[in-house]
């Protein structure tokens, strides 16, 4: 079923649910463009745009850039890659969100997947969070596996976003829940909605993702 129309998998789940690294696993594996709008935003912030400086107030303490921004940015991607398949993480975040979506995505072949975990393991996650500078790609400072010299496997400098620390984590919480928690019920009112316990390993939860995609 997940075939013939081009593709379209949105990956719902409360920051630090571990949607970054999963995105980048589903979309190598089931070749997919990997749009993550957090990133957009902050290549916008790093290239000092109008777009980026209005929207560094809002993440900065942990609050959504309104959704007319995030939807023209969103719009023109897609008007960009019309015939590819693509993932989308970090978006929708709100109900509005979905609803412009669904303009643009007509005729596409829609998975959502909800990675599911509870606040606490994400709180704990955020703050050991450090993200390399160049490819994007997510370490974890409490993990065996976090490189002493800070350095990503690209050579990149590993630093921790001014969004991941405690104040503003517990704002992105209450956020997601008010706002981008709705989308579940959302989704899953229009059938395709597979929900996946978010708490295992990456490797765990990778498995349970393919099983959901197919
Ligand atoms: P996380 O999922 O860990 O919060 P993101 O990189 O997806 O990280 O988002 C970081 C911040 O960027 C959000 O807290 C928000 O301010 C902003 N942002 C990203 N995507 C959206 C979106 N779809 N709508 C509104 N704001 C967004
Ligand atoms: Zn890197």
């Amino acid at each position: 079923m997940f075939d013939e129309k081009v593709k379209l998998v949105i990956l719902l789940g409360a920051p630090g649910a571990g949607k970054g690294t999963q995105a980048e696993r589903i979309a190598a594996k089931y070749n997919l463009k990997h749009l993550s709008t957090g990133d957009l935003l902050r290549a916008e912030i790093e290239n000092s745009t109008e777009l980026g400086k209005s929207a560094q107030a809002y993440m900065n303490v942990g609050k959504l850039v309104p959704d007319d921004v995030i939807l023209k940015m969103v719009e023109t991607y897609f008007s960009r890659h019309a015939d590819c398949g693509i993932l989308l993480d970090g978006f929708p975040r709100t109900i509005a969100q979905a609803e412009g979506l669904a303009r643009f995505t007509v005729g596409r072949n829609i998975l959502t997947l909800s990675i599911d975990v509870e606040a606490d393991a994400v709180i704990e996650r955020l703050s050991s969070r450090r993200s390399c500078k160049v490819c994007k790609k997510i370490y974890n400072l409490a993990l065996p596996t976090y490189p002493p010299d800070e350095r990503c496997e690209c050579g990149g400098e590993l630093y921790q976003r001014d969004d991941d620390k405690p104040e503003t984590i517990r704002n992105r919480l209450a956020v997601y829940d008010a706002q981008t928690m709705p989308l579940i019920e959302f989704y899953r009112n229009q059938g395709f909605l597979h929900r996946i316990p978010g708490s295992g390993s990456p490797d765990d939860v990778w498995t349970k993702v393919q099983g959901a995609i197919g």
